[in-house]
């Protein structure tokens, strides 16, 4: 027997615990309760500097930020408690050409997700904020909707916006342990007795790691210390002073009360926080001052703002700042669990509070946000994540980088090497420039000899192009090999597993052995979960390949949605094969030089799978690609991948065969119409707004998750459709950049790239119905408006004429 019970249990009193409750409780959730170890806020929320911006790089994630501040609008009002909300707008400087394009670009990014940014020349910024030296300035931007608050009076007021709507907040009750009985925590131990709820969410900031491994887990949430300084008062201080963010010189300004400035930046050499465990006692506390690694910092403000030369420090608080093992928050259900809940790694906690709370309601009553939420989503996160090996390098990484330039395709230094494929140390010595994608090595592009084979990045003309440009060509005329062995691969077996995938799948599955089946996993809502091919190995035996940063999700969305009989078992089978890729025009030529089956189109045709030899190998080849050319993925037991990758080499010799990476593809596919889950399709689109409607075979199977909603789309009317963009112009994009019609916005790129072969710029955007006729659109990119036009997709090979040969 518990001592309590709830419904929904959450651990943790900052902004983000308090937030979760509120929303819980406001949207009629009865017996939500709180429970928190110490007092509310006595986390990190207590000594944050409370600025609020909402701009981030993806658009859920700003729309998300954007309830925050509508939340905060309202919360006086309805609490009574004053949280010195103040709506005064934040300014980002740029003090470099490049950080000018940055920031046009960010212009133009916010304007896509319906956020109010504006470019400002230095003598505006000047005006704004009158403390700045303009010296070396390019300009600035603005957003007025940004503000600052005093966090823990934020944090208080939803607290009681939380109890006024019924929520129960304890104090002073520490959770100890857990019970868990088949993936379900049955009983949450605490310093106050046993709770069970129905939900348990751990908001318990950079204590969850600990926490967490109570219950088996490792959770990719920690801290690395964090400062700022307040400034004696500067006389005039005038009301109504933005916020600041100078993120060449690394500092951001809050206006502060008694005409103050706090003062705070990110350095290189941040230091982790509780990396052996936090100490018991860490309440309501701040680390030691480290003014020598403040020093550089302090020079920056110094140049940006010559005002602080004048005034003395008051105060310097040095305190952990939540951080996760890729520098954004750490949200969802964990996989394996049936009733437990993340909300942690929050660096922007204060910012983020209203709206994550929001969601994390939905998630807790609903089964999902109404915004998708993968960028910060848990279970873009593997295994190796929240280990110390690689969080904590990797978070002071992304730590020194908050403000650094980030141009578009850079990667990061810290915890590499960890994943590396057979081809590995083979490549490497051709020349290949790697890039890491959830702890794998893989290529990104292919140094010629005599060129340095180094990322050099920019955002408009990178060095890597031209050579992606080579290798996308060698791939439509020649025959090329791409190392794909991070794909995530699952086997689906037992009695059951028909009629499981059959459940999930929107295409038909019952296809012949061999058959290899290119589908989507779909939500009641007709939402699109995950995006695979499934190739039908036996009766009940399905092998299913989906990308490698997809794997824990869709593994997850797989098992959930299982029979649970246990008549059908999901394993993950990721390591057993590496896969290469063999793609082009002469890719039969040289597999049937190299293999003893027969690969011609009448004995292994499109969309099909067989095991075959190659030398003496046995291989599964799959007659699939994601490049549109005739093309194989050979999954080969991992042991014999090196051998089989030399012998293709060897024999491909005659044919010109080369090596290609990463970075060609998305050329490629986008040619050929290729979608990418994540950006062009989420759980936000339907296979039949997306475009996929030959994918979702409503005659001949029977019911499956989401038929009612694909079928009412598929015969009658859909609200949006994923369209095609072309431009002669070859613009510098990369994915969010605002799409207008007759001058208003209408939609933003969710990919976009130059297809070499066609010569044309290539973008998707999803575009209202009723504007699906329009032909005429323009483009903003770097703040500047280029036509172009909405075009039938594929551009490349719309027969298959060439796919199918
Ligand atoms: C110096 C500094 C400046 C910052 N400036 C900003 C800023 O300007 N803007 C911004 O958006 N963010 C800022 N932040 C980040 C911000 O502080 C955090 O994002 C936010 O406070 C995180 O809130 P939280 O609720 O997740 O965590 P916390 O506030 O740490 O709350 C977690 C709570 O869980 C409780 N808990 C832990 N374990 C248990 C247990 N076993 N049982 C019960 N309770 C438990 C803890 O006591 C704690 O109160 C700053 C941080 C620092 C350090």
């Amino acid at each position: 027997m518990a001592d309590c019970a709830a419904k929904h249990l959450i651990i943790g009193g900052g902004i983000i615990g308090c937030s979760i409750a509120y929303h819980l409780a406001k949207s009629g959730e009865k017996d939500v309760v709180l429970l928190e170890k110490a007092a509310l806020t006595e986390g990190a929320t207590w000594h944050a500097a409370g600025l609020v911006g909402q701009l981030r790089s993806s658009r859920n994630t700003t729309r998300m930020l954007q309830k925050s501040v509508a939340m905060y609008d309202g919360l006086q009002a309805e609490t009574g408690l004053n949280s010195d909300w103040k709506k005064v707008g934040s300014l980002r400087l740029a003090a470099s050409k490049d950080r000018m394009l940055e920031a046009k670009r960010l212009t133009t990014m916010a304007r896509s997700f319906g956020l109010e940014m504006n470019i400002i020349t230095p003598g505006e910024a000047k005006t704004l904020f009158p403390y700045i030296d303009t010296t070396g300035l390019e300009g600035a931007a603005f957003i007025p909707s940004d503000g600052h608050v005093d966090p823990a009076g934020l944090c208080q007021s939803i607290a009681a916006g939380a109890r006024l709507h019924g929520a129960t907040l304890k104090q002073g009750v520490k959770v100890l342990d857990f019970t868990v009985v088949g993936g379900r925590v049955t009983k949450v131990i605490t310093s106050d007795g046993t709770y069970e709820a129905e939900t348990i969410t751990l908001a318990s900031g950079m204590w969850s790691r600990e926490l967490g491994a109570k219950l088996g887990l490792t959770i990719p949430a920690c801290a690395v210390e964090h400062q700022y300084i307040v400034t004696e008062p500067i006389p005039d201080f005038p009301d109504n002073l933005p916020t600041l963010r100078d993120p060449d010189r690394l500092v951001y300004y809050k206006p502060d009360a008694g005409g103050r400035l706090v003062i705070g930046g990110y350095e290189d050499n941040t230091l982790p926080f509780g990396e052996g465990g936090i100490a018991g006692d860490f309440v309501r506390q701040l680390l030691p001052d480290n003014l020598d690694r403040f020093a550089p910092l302090a020079e920056c403000a110094a140049q940006v703002t010559p005002v602080v030369n004048e005034v003395g420090i008051r105060q310097v608080i040095n305190g952990p700042i939540p951080y996760s093992a890729d520098g954004d928050f750490v949200m969802g259900p964990v996989p394996d669990f049936s009733n437990l809940m993340l909300a942690t790694g929050f660096l922007y906690g204060i910012a983020a509070g209203g709206g994550a709370g929001e969601m994390i309601a939905e998630w807790l009553i609903e089964g999902r946000p109404s915004l998708d939420l993968w960028p910060l989503d848990n279970r873009r996160f593997g295994a190796h994540h929240g280990s110390r090996a690689f969080m904590y390098p990797r978070a002071v990484e992304h730590y020194a980088h908050h403000y650094k330039m980030r141009y578009p395709g850079s990667e990061p230094e810290a915890a590499r090497n960890l994943r590396l494929s057979p081809l590995h140390a083979r490549l490497k010595e051709k020349g290949a420039v790697y890039g890491s994608k959830n702890g794998w090595e893989r290529p990104l592009w292919f140094a010629p000899e005599g060129v340095d084979p180094v990322d050099q990045l920019d955002f408009l003309n990178p060095g890597w192009k031209k050579f992606a440009a080579e290798e996308h060509r060698a791939v439509r005329e020649g025959v090329t090999l791409t190392d794909q062995s991070s794909f995530a691969k699952f086997e689906l077996v037992g009695a059951g597993a028909l009629k499981a995938i059959q459940h999930m799948a929107v295409s038909n599955m019952d296809k012949p052995i061999g058959a290899v089946i290119y589908t989507q996993l779909c939500n009641e809502r007709g939402g699109i979960e995950a995006d695979l091919t499934i190739t039908r190995l036996a009766e009940n035996h399905f092998y299913i390949v989906t990308g490698a940063g997809f794997g824990v999700h869709d593994s997850d969305w797989i098992r959930q949605n299982l029979p649970t009989d246990g008549s059908a078992v999901l394993v993950e089978v990721t390591s057993a094969r590496a896969v290469i890729n063999i793609a082009g025009p002469k890719a039969r030529d040289v597999l049937a030089a190299a293999c003893e089956n027969d690969v011609t189109n009448a004995t292994f045709p499109f969309a099909s799978c067989r095991d075959i030899l190659i030398g003496a190998a046995p291989v599964r080849a799959i007659r699939i690609g994601y490049v549109g050319e005739l093309g194989w993925e050979l999954h080969i037991p991992t042991e014999f991948a090196l051998y089989v990758y030399d012998l293709l080499t060897e024999v491909g010799a005659l044919h010109g065969i080369r090596d290609i990476g990463y970075r060609a593809i998305d050329s490629l596919r986008m040619e050929k119409g290729y979608l990418y889950w994540s950006a062009d399709i989420t759980p936000d689109y339907t296979p039949i707004e997306a475009g996929l409607g030959f994918r979702v075979h409503l005659k001949s199977k029977g019911n499956f998750l989401g038929r009612a909603v694909l079928e009412a789309q598929k015969t009658g009317q859909v609200a949006q459709r994923l369209s095609c963009f072309a431009s002669e112009d070859e613009l510098p994009l990369f994915g969010g950049e605002t799409i207008l019609l007759d001058g208003e916005v209408v939609s933003l790129a969710s990919s976009a790239a130059f297809g070499i072969t066609v010569g044309k710029t290539i973008l998707y955007g999803y575009l209202p119905d009723r504007l699906c006729k329009q032909s005429e659109f323009e483009l903003e990119v770097f703040g500047n408006r280029h036509p172009i036009t909405r075009v039938d997709a594929p551009l490349y090979d719309p027969a298959n004429t060439r796919l199918k040969a």
